[in-house]
């Protein structure tokens, strides 16, 4: 009986993805102490530490994904990064003839609460909205 198989560099296994939120197939990139160390996914082309594709890690990660919710954006995540910092409850109107702040936090009617990221000029604010970072007017 042949239990141990030999592990190679190059070879293909099962092994959890966090990026493809789930098991995918990897190739082996090393080994270590005769354990996989770290591979690389066929799936997503990241490299990272192996992780075994066992019904215990697939039905973890089925739970913390269930538990984050749909997956955000990067814009959505800096978004709500910068809301943690603020006070959301000082949020104003947006409103072109108004001037803002750095680090204000406006009501927009079309894009939602966003937060200044940056003063551009007298007339321009870089805002941080949900859906991404935009452009407005002030002083209009
Ligand atoms: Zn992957």
């Amino acid at each position: 009986m042949q239990e141990d198989l030999k592990l190679e560099v190059g070879q293909e296994v099962e092994a959890m993805c966090t990026k493809c939120k789930g098991p995918s197939i990897h190739v082996i990139e090393s080994i270590k102490d005769d354990k996989i160390f770290k591979v690389l996914c066929k799936g997503c082309n990241s490299s990272h530490r192996y992780r075994p594709a066992t019904d215990a890690n697939i039905a973890k990660m089925k739970e913390a994904i269930a538990k984050k919710g749909p997956p955000k954006t990067k814009e959505e995540r800096r978004w709500s990064r910068l809301l943690n910092k603020v006070d959301s409850e000082k949020a104003v109107d947006y409103q072109m003839d108004k001037s803002f702040d750095e680090k204000a936090v406006i009501n927009h009617s079309k894009f939602g609460m966003g937060v200044v990221v940056e003063i551009m000029d007298q007339t321009k604010i870089s805002v941080a909205f949900k859906e991404g970072t935009k452009t407005l007017v002030q002083n209009r």
